[in-house]
């Protein structure tokens, strides 16, 4: 199938409160023009340089997510154009991120990563430690940066109930932050969960965002 086709078939499954990110890490321009023609404005990329490099060479009304490990030293390359990142996993990324944005003039959107699998190779925070940094009174100086939600992966694993159960976590964690620190803010909204092998159970337990490559580009080779 094609990745129109692909795309639509994807998009058919998705209610209308969840939006799609594709991912197309490791694809080509001629891939996400595909796509972009056949309506999705909205990409993810887990490399920097790819993502750049992307953003130079594709239509400028593309939203780009950043949706991988993302390292202080290289804020400074997104911070031009991103749209959204979702893998925050340290408040030091923040002030980074602030102090880029505010060079552009910008408030950037950011999620907050939370380890929610077994494997101890994935990323993020975990509740306490996300806690202690919305504690901490220099958090509210950060005017360039804003905290848009929470995102997860879960194992990598056939076991839908693991699975679940760690949906269901991040999930909780969205709604305990939300009631304890941004009861008063709208943008703070989103869960992104959910990948092409699990984002079915995701969308049951609450993502707003679907972050789906290989279901719409093919396999990849790599990472
Ligand atoms: C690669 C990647 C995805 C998409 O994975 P697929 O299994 O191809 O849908 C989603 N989120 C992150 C963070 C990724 O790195």
């Amino acid at each position: 199938m094609s990745i129109a086709e692909n795309l639509k078939n994807v998009k058919q499954e998705l209610p209308e409160n969840v939006r799609l990110v594709a991912i197309s890490k490791t694809k080509p321009d001629e891939a996400i023009l595909e796509a972009y023609e056949a309506g999705q404005k909205v990409f993810g990329e887990n490399r920097v340089q790819e993502l750049t490099q992307k953003h130079e060479e594709l239509p400028k009304d593309i939203k780009w997510h950043m949706v991988g490990h993302l390292q202080s030293n290289k804020v400074k390359y997104i911070a031009p154009f991103v749209n959204l990142i979702h893998g925050i996993d340290k408040a030091k990324l923040i002030k980074e991120i602030n102090k880029q944005a505010k060079k552009h003039n910008r408030v950037i959107d950011v999620l907050l990563q939370f380890h929610i699998a077994e494997e101890e190779t994935k990323f993020g925070f975990n509740y306490e430690e996300a806690e202690e940094m919305m504690k901490n009174p220099k958090f509210k100086e950060y005017e360039n940066v804003r905290i848009c939600g929470v995102m997860g992966m879960a194992t990598f694993t056939d076991d839908e109930k693991q699975i679940r159960k760690e949906f269901k976590q991040l999930a909780q964690f969205f709604h305990q932050l939300k009631s304890n620190y941004f009861k008063d803010s709208e943008s703070f909204k989103e869960i992104s969960m959910g990948m092409t092998n699990d984002y079915k159970i995701a969308i049951e337990e609450g993502a707003t965002l679907v972050r789906i490559g290989s279901l719409i580009f093919g396999k990849r080779n790599n990472h």
